[in-house]
């Protein structure tokens, strides 16, 4: 069973999706984009960021959508929650001295806000962040602290998340607790796909207590 966890942030352990939607349609407006509604955003958002910027406004500097983006999230009124059973399932691993880490794609002064506002950074032995593309940090996360891949897991809830995952070969879990609807994650074949973070523990709880 895994003794490592690698966790997503947003739309994984917090809940963002309410002040992303309100800076991503500042930085639309700007440009003279039409506003998406929380639906659209969840079936047409997706990382690398780079990606999705480029296909909605093409020939923006990344630079400067980065900037409004980042500026319209910090004035936001809407909070940024820990998603239900998300510090449950820390303490869980925490307690069975199962690592846990982050890779996230947030911009690093976010993110640790988030992380010292929410109370979380003591659940964790390293984070990575301002990651654009996971896929270029996923194996150094695992040779910098010696991760045995077939011992870890990446959990995420985007395609790029199960992308990730496979490309470091470790096990991917996506979770339905984020930004991307079912059917387009159970089309990237991810190794787990959980409605949340209790429906995980509940399943390592089953095997741990099998072997026992
Ligand atoms: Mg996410």
């Amino acid at each position: 069973m895994y003794q490592n966890l690698i966790f997503d942030w947003s739309g994984t352990l917090v809940d963002d999706l309410g002040p992303t939607l309100e800076a991503t349609n500042a930085v639309f407006s700007l440009h003279g984009r039409t506003p998406m509604d929380r639906d659209e955003f969840r079936r047409l958002f997706r990382l690398p960021y780079s990606e999705f910027y480029e296909e909605h406004l093409p020939g923006v500097r990344l630079e400067d959508l980065e900037h409004h983006f980042r500026r319209a999230f910090a004035e936001s009124q809407v909070p940024v929650t820990v998603l239900p059973h998300a510090r449950e399932k820390l303490i869980w691993c925490r307690e069975r001295e199962i690592r846990c880490f982050v890779l996230t794609s947030m911009d690093r002064s976010t993110f640790e806000k988030q992380l010292d506002d929410l109370d979380m950074r003591v659940y964790f032995e390293a984070t990575y962040s301002g990651i654009v593309d996971k896929r270029e940090v996923i194996r150094e996360i695992l040779s910098n602290h010696q991760l045995h891949a077939p011992a870890t897991a990446f959990l995420g809830d985007m395609i790029h998340d199960v992308v990730t995952a496979k490309h470091g070969g470790v096990t991917s879990v996506a979770l339905l607790t984020g930004y991307t609807h079912r059917e387009v994650l159970e089309a990237h074949e991810p190794d787990w796909l959980m409605a949340d973070l209790a429906e995980f523990r509940t399943m390592m709880e089953q095997h741990l207590s099998g072997q026992s």
